[in-house]
């Protein structure tokens, strides 16, 4: 059962840090991370994005991506989708969770999925007309994400306002989940405490979670501001891989090791085990020899005589 001391952590790496490589990060490779971090104990890890593979070719092989990451015991796979075709692939493949990310900044929501933000929301009423049928156990959770929540590489600051009726528009029209991003880390633990207040105070009970990017060295900062708002659920990527393709300088997600870590630390349960995930950095660093792999956990390792609240069990 869920108490407030269970935090879950999920790894966006796999989108958010292959997004905009090169490179193809092989197949088999992307399946052996995404199956050694779910055996560190990692709860949810959002696999791929649900583009046309001539878009971004690194997502050629969502379906294989996908399909072997639900057969892992315990693990809830996630898929990114930018519109109604992408989640009518999620559903067709049982994906357990869909993100739809709308920015907030009208700027960002254009570059970024080339509409309006209104044309975004209408969308993300289809899908979420589309999932109503299915069978509760049978169909995926639908993830309302708000990207550029907390200031904008092109707009710069966005207006708090904004963001609360982003978040009122994608919870009336059937979101799950509410998910607030600050894609360009331009957040402060002040501005965290602000914004997750006032979109929890117009969403009612929906869960609402974090999505940090440690740009400017902020991220677990703001891990603790919006912990203290309630929020129990935070995206972070191993070795802190990813950015914005559209935003300079826009690299670095929160580092899973260190997210992990301050949260155990704190007394809280992650269900992950830091020395394994720690370990999990070795396939990451054989693929991306030339990428530099980012976490004071893995350079430093735990404290002395550390006694670890998450004890993993695992068969
Ligand atoms: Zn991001």
């Amino acid at each position: 059962m869920q108490s407030d001391n269970d935090v879950v952590v999920c790894e966006v790496g796999l989108r958010d840090g292959l997004q905009m490589l090169p490179q193809f990060f092989p197949t088999a490779e992307k399946i052996a991370w995404i199956r050694a971090e779910c055996n560190a104990g990692v709860g949810e890890i959002e696999v791929t994005s649900l583009v046309p593979p001539k878009l971004v070719p690194q997502f050629a092989d969502s379906d294989e991506v996908v399909r072997s990451a639900l057969d892992m015991p315990g693990l809830a796979v996630v898929a990114l989708t930018p519109n109604l075709k992408g989640a009518q692939r999620g559903l067709a493949l049982r994906v357990n969770k869909l993100n739809f990310v709308l920015s907030v900044s009208r700027t960002h929501n254009i570059k970024n999925v080339r509409r309006e933000r209104e044309e975004s929301i209408a969308d993300f009423q289809r899908i979420s007309e589309m999932l109503r049928p299915q069978l509760p156990d049978n169909r995926p959770r639908l993830i309302g994400g708000l990207s550029s929540a907390l200031g904008c590489a092109y707009e710069g600051r966005i207006a708090l306002d904004e963001v609360v009726d982003c978040a009122v528009a994608l919870a009336e029209a059937g979101a799950d989940e509410i998910m607030i991003a600050d894609t360009v880390g331009y957040a402060d633990p002040s501005l965290v405490r602000k914004t997750f207040q006032a979109v929890r105070a117009e969403v009612g009970s929906l869960p609402i979670s974090a999505h940090f990017h440690d740009t400017r060295g902020l991220g677990l900062a703001n891990v603790a501001a919006a912990l203290e708002c309630g929020v129990r659920r935070f995206d972070a990527s191993l070795a802190g891989l990813g950015g914005c393709q559209f935003v300079p300088g826009a690299t670095g997600n929160i580092v899973m090791e260190d997210l992990c870590f301050m949260l155990d630390a704190m007394g809280l349960r992650t269900g992950v085990d830091l020395e394994k995930l720690i370990g999990v950095r070795e396939i990451v660093a054989r693929n991306l020899p030339a990428t530099l792999l980012f976490g004071g956990l893995a350079r430093a390792g735990l404290p002395r005589g550390y006694a670890p609240t998450t004890r993993h069990t695992e068969a």
